[in-house]
């Protein structure tokens, strides 16, 4: 895609901090070093977020999640955990529309990452957990689900 920046890291056509390339995917260092060594792993193929994902694509991309992972854990002794975040979607903090992951090492409570889930468990009955549930089960059997 012309004016996506990271099809042009992948083109290297924008420079970057590559850690591990190959066919399918590229993984490099995130410019904002969130947390050192902050790492976006993106597919080669454009696809704007994992709505656009099928099987095989995911299959490439997911697979090398974890060696990088363990390579950035590895390559610093003060790493003491990892938050992996996929952002889909404006509203959920895309800022840039070709797919990636972060890979964000975690060094201490007070490091620089923040990220928290509120705990609504009290407000929904076991019917309204069912009737959620039974929706997105239905999607997923019967082979409904949409490119997969
Ligand atoms: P998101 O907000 O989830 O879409 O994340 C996009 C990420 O891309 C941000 O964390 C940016 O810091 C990062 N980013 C943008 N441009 C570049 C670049 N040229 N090289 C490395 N990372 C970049
Ligand atoms: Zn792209």
């Amino acid at each position: 895609m012309t004016d996506c920046i990271f099809c042009k890291i992948i083109a290297n056509d924008i420079p970057s901090f590559t850690v591990y390339e190959d066919e399918d995917i590229k993984a490099f260092l995130d410019i904002s070093q969130t947390t050192p060594g902050h790492t976006l792993v993106i597919p080669k193929k454009h696809v704007a977020n994992i709505f656009e994902y099928d099987q095989a694509l995911a299959s490439k991309v997911f697979a090398k999640i974890p060696m990088i992972a363990s390579a950035i854990k590895v390559s610093n002794p003060d790493i003491q955990g990892m938050n992996i975040v996929n952002n889909n979607g404006e509203l959920a903090y895309q800022s840039v529309f070709h797919s990636h992951f972060h890979l964000i090492p975690r060094y201490s409570t007070k490091d620089t990452f923040k990220m928290s889930f509120k705990d609504n468990s009290k407000k929904y009955t076991s019917e309204q957990l069912e009737s959620i549930m039974t929706s997105i089960k239905n999607e997923i059997g019967e082979n409904n689900v949409k490119n997969i």
